[in-house]
């Protein structure tokens, strides 16, 4: 479910049963003649919607203007930059709201340039920094110093920030340093084939989507779905830990209740 979507008795039930709430964040950067600008965010949008079929719980809107630098190309050619700093306090209002109203879990998705670059950066740190205010807010002073923390309710938990290819998709050969070569390019075909332009590559590809260990154009439909599978199903694996998978659909519920 989408939270644009919930209406407010809806929203209730998710709080009451704590969903967990899943934020893609990203940006717009060039991304090669073939790739849309978004891909970054597609990404991460796309695979918390495929995660959403399978797990309870619901995709918020993404935060799309994430601090794409102006590495690969200038603003020209359709990377747009904002400052760090002001994206990590936007970033930190936005995550305050989300537990203000009244969600347990938050998970945020990043794609773009891995979990070491500076908007994965802005984001940690401003998920802790709301983690501690929080806490301090619903606990007050000493409310770590005064008892041994609940296992079962580890406040330092609540804001988790995954990257896109979890571990367990990396062990299947699923790579996220890759920029519009191989993989970003399946990705793309995997969860938008209509955007996916690999003609347009030509006769000088941009070197790093013409890597030995990763070429843009060998990417296919094929390599696409195992790739997307294995991504969507690390996701599932370490969300369902945390939350309920769906309820299965009624006629296998009346098949199991016969035997
Ligand atoms: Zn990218």
């Amino acid at each position: 479910m989408r939270l644009q979507h919930l209406r407010p008795d809806q929203l209730q039930t998710a709080l009451d049963e704590r969903w967990p709430l899943l934020l893609p964040t990203g940006c717009i950067e060039y991304h090669g003649p073939h790739l849309p600008l978004g891909v970054d965010t597609i990404v991460v949008e796309e695979l918390m919607l495929a995660v959403a079929e399978r797990v309870r719980c619901v995709v918020a809107p993404p935060i799309w203007y994430g601090p794409a630098s102006h590495a690969v190309t200038g603003p020209r050619q359709g990377s747009l930059d904002v400052s760090t700093e002001r994206f990590g306090r936007h970033v930190k209002d936005i995550l305050a709201g989300f537990c203000d109203m009244g969600w347990h879990w938050i998970i945020v998705g990043v794609h773009h340039q891995g979990l070491e670059g500076p908007e994965s950066l802005a984001i940690r740190q401003a998920a802790a920094e709301v983690m501690f205010e929080q806490a301090q807010a619903e606990r007050g002073d000493g409310w770590w110093g005064k008892a041994p923390p609940d296992p079962n309710d580890n406040v330092f938990e609540r804001i988790q920030v995954w990257p896109s290819v979890l571990p367990a998709a990396a062990e299947q050969g699923v790579e996220m340093a890759d920029h519009a070569g191989y993989y970003e390019t399946s990705f793309i075909l995997a969860t938008h084939p209509d955007l996916v332009a690999q003609d347009r590559l030509g006769m000088k590809p941009p070197w790093y989507a013409n890597t030995p260990q990763s070429k843009a154009r060998e990417a296919t439909p094929a390599s696409a779905r195992r790739l997307w599978a294995a991504m969507v199903q690390a996701w599932v694996e370490r969300l369902s830990a945390i939350a309920r998978p769906k309820r299965p659909p009624p006629s296998q519920t009346v098949v199991r209740g016969l035997f």
